[in-house]
């Protein structure tokens, strides 16, 4: 998501321009990356799958301590309102919901309301080039948050994790950066869920491998049962995503994302393949279909 000039900010319930849009130094959200968020996809106006959003928001919430009250209609207006104060009807929104304000320490109990911020974007970049031709991605050293230690099943703003691998998937230039857990299984993307395909068999790290259930990666999952794939939620060790005939990502703002490179190793012939090929478009019909357009 790219800073847009002059873009419009919806902030504790008014949409302001950015340039007014200011959160204060005592936020925990700055402080500790004390908050969490969620970004959705809006195609021709309207939301792919608000209500898996909104449910991972509050179960995040819930994770955190943080009390904040709104439906799920209010938070879904706020969106849809911030998308149209910036004329955009495909793009991305992004909530965030941060602890507040509060006293230097880490104690929760100094904070009053939480600080709600979000922002649209249009979608940046034709991701047709590379949902035909896929993208290569880097099996990064550092390992995913361990879930008894910071679970990634909490979409929180302390992305620390996320970033240093990014950081080390820059290096390679690779298009995304994939985690193992520590118990050395794999497990997400930075930023997105993976799948890894042998014959007809999808595969896809369970959820208790530590890792964010995707609404993109539940919906991909419903989309290949449909179509009569077996699909196996389990534990996947590196050598199979390297022996893999196919591989991809899944996330709400790439979709079904073919992987044809990790590190050195082509994946398959190097060339996306017709199950990743087929799960691509059916997923494009539910949305299509789901959001009427
Ligand atoms: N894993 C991580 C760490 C993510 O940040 C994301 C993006 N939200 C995903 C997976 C994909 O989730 P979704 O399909 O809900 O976008």
């Amino acid at each position: 998501m790219k800073k847009n000039a002059n873009c419009k900010i919806w902030l504790n319930g008014r949409i302001v321009p950015d340039s007014k849009a200011k959160v204060s130094i005592w936020d925990r959200g700055f402080l500790y990356g004390d908050g969490v968020y969620e970004t959705v996809r809006v195609y021709n106006g309207r939301i792919f799958r608000s209500e898996g959003h909104w449910k991972r928001l509050r179960h995040s919430l819930a994770g955190l301590r943080i009390a904040y009250q709104a439906s799920d209609a209010q938070i879904t207006r706020a969106c849809l309102d911030t998308a149209r104060a910036n004329g955009i009807k495909e793009g991305l929104v992004r909530i965030t919901v941060t602890r507040g304000e509060g006293e230097v320490g880490y104690d929760p109990s100094t904070c009053g309301k939480p600080t709600v911020v979000v922002l649209a974007l249009p979608v940046r970049g034709d991701l047709t080039e590379l949902w035909r031709g896929g993208v290569k991605i880097a099996l990064v050293k550092v390992r995913r948050n361990h879930p008894g230690a910071l679970n990634p099943a909490i979409k929180h703003t302390n992305c620390l994790n996320g970033i240093l691998a990014k950081i080390e998937s820059l290096k390679s230039k690779a298009f995304e950066g994939v985690f193992l857990n520590l118990d050395g299984y794999l497990a997400e993307g930075t930023i997105s869920n993976i799948f890894v395909v042998k014959g007809s068999l999808v595969k896809t790290p369970a959820l208790d491998c530590g890792i964010l259930d995707g609404v993109t990666r539940g919906a991909t999952i419903e989309v290949a049962r449909k179509l009569g794939y077996t699909v196996n939620e389990t534990r996947i060790r590196p050598f199979e995503l390297y022996g893999a005939d196919e591989a991809f990502l899944t996330s709400t703002t790439m979709e079904v994302m073919p992987i044809v490179q990790v590190d050195r190793k082509k994946i398959g012939t190097g060339f996306p393949g017709r199950v990743t090929a087929h799960l691509q478009e059916h997923l494009k019909n539910l949305i299509r279909k789901e959001l009427k357009f």
